[in-house]
């Protein structure tokens, strides 16, 4: 057992200090968005009470202090994805904006008609549709990898994929449906061999996993903050510097330009070229707040811990004989998706809720893989490090109760 002290961890945050039917509650959603920390939600509230200014546009003290702040939480973001260079690090609304940018931005240079993009079958909506728009303007054309039963890429087709056509692969890091830890590295290596940048789609990873952009080598690594414990409306997009020089801006507004006049505009330099109009700067250094305190408890651990709660969850689950999972990578994280016989995941996830247990149900915003499972949705447990053995439990006597009353 590792000496995580999820108890004494769990007093950090408020929220799951209540009942909820009577019940204490067992929060399992933390794949659609994690609860905060009490030093996340005291930095917002410091902030907004002490430094709230505008940033970067301003020559008054508390404009320059939140400047400050705001250019600190870029670096705390650098440092946490060990990247090169805070010019790499691209302030955005979440993952979806972020990808949308890169794809809107990178197809407007690199796309042309018959050019391929490579995505997998687990892949979120956000990291589809972007790519989807982008094929509809400029004639390109989507490559599809397969993944296994289990619910693991199938590595052997991803390489048959790739060819001289193909301009780029968006996969995600951590499927967010199965739980599944994607071979990334490998993934990267044999893109680049063909000479193609790779996005991460790091949405769900950034809780669990080390996202070290210089040891994964990606070109691009999209996450949000308020899956990492930290606010809404704050993400990034992490861009290598000479790819992110040889992209245009994607939005125009105040503080993306260098000079602007009705022939003509100049833009400004990295990474403010792509941080167009008042950014969620308060957000920004929620997010850092975040991050410190995620790595104040230790990565390492975190993960040593969710492992036990992974194989804890997998066994319980398996025990239940109505239970089928779907995701069952050799590399996972405490994600558990399922359906119960043949009760609608609906009907499941509302009699949980009604014992104080929150989990999604439905397609996670993966209908392709749903179509692929031949499913239309199930039942998604998604656990944080906040979570426990004994709520797993919860889980198992409360889906009992769901067999006993739809038998
Ligand atoms: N990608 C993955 C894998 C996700 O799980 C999600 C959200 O669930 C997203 C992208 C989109 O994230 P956001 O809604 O924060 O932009």
């Amino acid at each position: 057992m590792s000496d995580f002290q999820v108890t004494q961890i769990r007093k950090d945050f408020p929220v799951l200090q209540q009942e909820v039917n009577g019940k204490p509650l067992v929060y399992f959603d933390n794949g659609a968005t994690a609860q905060k920390p009490e030093v996340v939600i005291r930095c917002m509230d410091e902030l907004y009470r002490t430094q709230y200014a505008p940033i970067h546009r301003s020559v008054n003290w508390l404009s320059d202090q939140m400047t400050t702040r705001y250019e600190n939480a870029r670096e705390t973001v650098r440092k946490h994805l060990d990247a090169y260079s805070t010019n790499e690090i691209i302030f955005t609304n979440g993952t979806t904006s972020s990808i949308n940018l890169l794809a809107a931005s990178f197809g407007r240079v690199f796309i042309r008609p018959g050019d391929e993009i490579i995505l997998s079958v687990m892949e979120h909506h956000s990291n589809i549709v972007p790519w989807q728009m982008v094929r509809d303007q400029y004639g390109a054309v989507l490559k599809i990898i397969p993944i296994s039963d289990e619910g693991e890429l199938d590595m052997e087709a991803y390489e048959g994929l790739l060819n001289e056509k193909t301009r780029i692969v968006a996969v995600s890091h951590v499927s967010n449906t199965l739980g599944t830890v994607n071979p990334v590295k490998e993934i990267v290596r044999l893109a680049h061999e063909a000479d193609v940048p790779v996005l991460l789609d790091g949405a769900q990873a950034i809780p669990h996993q080390r996202a070290d952009v210089t040891d994964l080598d990606c070109d691009f690594y999209a996450f949000s903050g308020h899956k990492v414990y930290g606010p809404t409306g704050i993400g990034v997009l992490y861009g290598k510097e000479k790819w992110l020089e040889k992209l245009p801006p994607w939005q125009g507004g105040g503080e993306m330009i260098n000079r602007v006049t009705f022939e003509k505009t100049t833009f400004n330099e990295l990474p403010f070229k792509f941080e167009a109009g008042t950014m969620p700067f308060t957000e920004a250094v929620g997010l850092a707040t975040a991050l410190d305190y995620v790595n104040g408890l230790g990565l390492n651990r975190i993960i040593a811990y969710e492992e036990e709660l992974v194989d804890y969850g997998m066994r319980a689950l398996s025990a239940l004989e109505q239970v089928k999972i779907f995701g069952r990578a050799t590399q996972k994280v405490p994600v558990f998706s399922f359906l119960v016989g043949d009760i609608h995941q609906y009907d499941t996830g509302m009699v949980l809720d009604k014992l104080g247990i929150a989990v999604r149900t439905g397609s996670h915003c993966t209908m392709p893989l749903m179509d692929r499972l031949g499913i239309t949705g199930t039942v998604r447990a998604s656990l944080s490090f906040y979570n426990t053995t004994d709520e797993i439990d919860v889980l198992v006597t409360g889906l009992k109760q769901v067999i006993q009353m739809f038998s």
